[in-house]
């Protein structure tokens, strides 16, 4: 592919990096570049805030009617839609997954922008009775301008996830791709500007760490969105309170799926077997910790051998499952498997690169299933971020909640039981943001809110509840008349 190097979007225009600087997107398959991008430093941060900032109060956005603002989220939504195909092959070849896993992840960035598209004329404030003489209202203003930095997992999901309400409600996106995943997020403020976005309204920053740090810390910023690691969730977290703006930060997990002796094995398996080696099992909410009752040996066994019979491959060739996004990415994978087995895991399927010559040069891991460990080992406890399900053992429901619950993080949790009282009863007792009986997130992503518990993260992204981020209440008391 490379060619000319992909430029940043400033102020509706695509613009080299002030010092001229690029960095190299790589094809994970194959350890091969396939573009060149502009690399934003602080400069350039400085210019897209300026930029989102003048498009706050610019009449083309800040007065326009709020229902051509819907129609304009429509537009992109179906030119997403329309581009489905071009958007999940570059998806595709850049993260490494699964051409048919980046046609959903196209189709969620377009109903992002097509259900916030529906909320833009109802974004109403209230009234509040205070009785004769005295008229009470409260008006719901955009927050001004939002700073999103997202991970190299789902670029293209996360970018309208973050985009799609603030738009909605008004405010402007200087918004900045992990380098690892950079390629659709500019395709998308391109599209957006294509369909009559006004300039400055959604920018994009491709770069580093310092890029992302500039943009935390930058004063002209208003709300910040992240999603990523919890320790950089920390730093930016810490970089917007330092101006005193709130943040949502979007986080890691370690997620358990609690199957009991009494659930459907074969539906229980296609879901934990999807989630966890789904997208390679970079997906934040996966079900990695696989909590199995005992007497339930049989749901092990054929999860062992489902993990051992996916077929890996680049994800244009539409594999099971794909490679890792960088070489990074399977050294913090293998270097979870060498501890396991220093931990005295028994690895019931996978356990490192596949023996395909084909493949040796990608960065491919086996999906690995991992029994004989406790809740007390660092594998079982800490996030892989890749295709490994560490699979432990519980007697009774007291006893799953138990070992669900003791883990620093709480984004989601999955149960599997036909018993409704069983089922209930655990999702009373998780402290998990997401609970999902006998389902899977999978599918019903953009009208349900989405965060985490605990070291998961705060805030809440998706659904209706996401735009609490990107609106604050001005309170209007009037007094008339002959007040008493
Ligand atoms: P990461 O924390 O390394 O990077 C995330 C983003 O932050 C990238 O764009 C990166 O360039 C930027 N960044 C790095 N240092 C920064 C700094 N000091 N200040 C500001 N920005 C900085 O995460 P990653 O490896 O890209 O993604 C994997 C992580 O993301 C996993 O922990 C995963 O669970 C999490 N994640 C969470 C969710 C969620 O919704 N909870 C969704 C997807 C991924």
């Amino acid at each position: 592919m490379t060619g000319e190097p992909r430029l940043l979007v400033i102020d509706g225009k695509q613009v080299p990096a002030a010092d001229g600087r690029t960095f190299t997107v790589v094809d994970p398959a194959h350890a091969s570049p396939i573009a060149e991008v502009a690399l934003a430093g602080p400069a350039d941060v400085d210019h897209a805030v300026a930029a989102a900032r003048a498009a706050l109060t610019a009449p083309e956005w800040g007065r326009m009617r709020t229902a051509d603002r819907g129609r304009l989220l429509y537009r992109i939504a179906m030119a997403i839609r329309e581009q489905s195909d071009r958007l999940a092959r570059l998806e595709s070849l850049d993260v490494g997954k699964p051409l048919q896993q980046a046609k959903a992840d196209v189709e969620a960035a377009a109903r992002y922008f097509e259900f916030y598209a529906g909320i833009t004329d109802k974004l109403g404030g209230t009234t509040i009775p205070l009785g004769p003489g005295l008229l009470d209202y409260t008006v719901r203003e955009p927050i001004g301008v939002s700073g999103q930095i997202i991970p190299f997992n789902y670029p293209l999901q996360n970018t309208a996830r973050g985009s799609a309400p603030a738009l909605a409600a008004g405010c402007t996106v200087v918004l900045k791709p992990s380098p690892e995943a950079p390629l659709t997020p500019l395709e998308i403020a391109a599209i957006a500007l294509d369909c009559g976005l006004p300039p400055g309204v959604l920018n994009v920053v491709p770069g580093d760490g310092d890029t992302g740090a500039a943009l935390a810390g930058h004063p002209g910023i208003d709300q910040v969105t992240f999603t990523g690691s919890v320790a950089t969730g920390i730093k930016v977290a810490q970089a917007a309170a330092a101006n005193v703006v709130p943040s949502v930060v979007e986080l890691g997990g370690k997620s358990p799926v609690v199957v009991f002796a009494d659930a459907d094995f074969d539906l229980a398996l296609s879901a934990v077997a999807g989630s966890a080696f789904g997208n390679a099992g970079q997906t934040c909410s996966a079900g990695t910790r696989v909590l199995v009752q005992r007497g339930a040996e049989e749901f092990l066994d054929k999860l062992a051998a489902h993990a051992g019979s996916l077929r890996l491959g680049p994800g244009s060739s539409d594999p099971d499952v794909g490679p890792l996004v960088s070489a990074r990415q399977r050294d913090r994978v293998r270097g979870y498997l060498e501890l396991a087995r220093e931990e005295g895991a028994v690895v019931r399927a996978g356990g490192g690169a596949p023996a395909d010559p084909e493949l040796a040069d990608g960065y491919f891991i086996q999906p690995t299933v991992l029994t004989g460990l406790t809740n007390e080992a660092r594998t079982a406890r800490e996030e892989i971020f890749g295709p490994v399900v560490t699979v432990l053992e519980f007697d009774d429901l007291e006893d799953a909640v138990a070992i669900a619950n003791d883990s620093p993080y709480g984004l989601s949790s999955y149960v599997w039981t036909r018993d409704i009282d069983k089922a209930l009863s655990v999702a009373e007792g998780i402290k998990a943001g997401q609970v999902y009986i006998n389902a899977t997130g999978v599918g019903t992503g953009v009208e349900l809110p989405f965060g985490g518990y605990k070291h998961s993260g705060w805030g809440r992204e998706k659904g209706l509840d996401a735009l609490a981020s990107y609106t604050q209440t001005k309170n209007v008391c009037i007094g008339f008349g002959n007040r008493s």
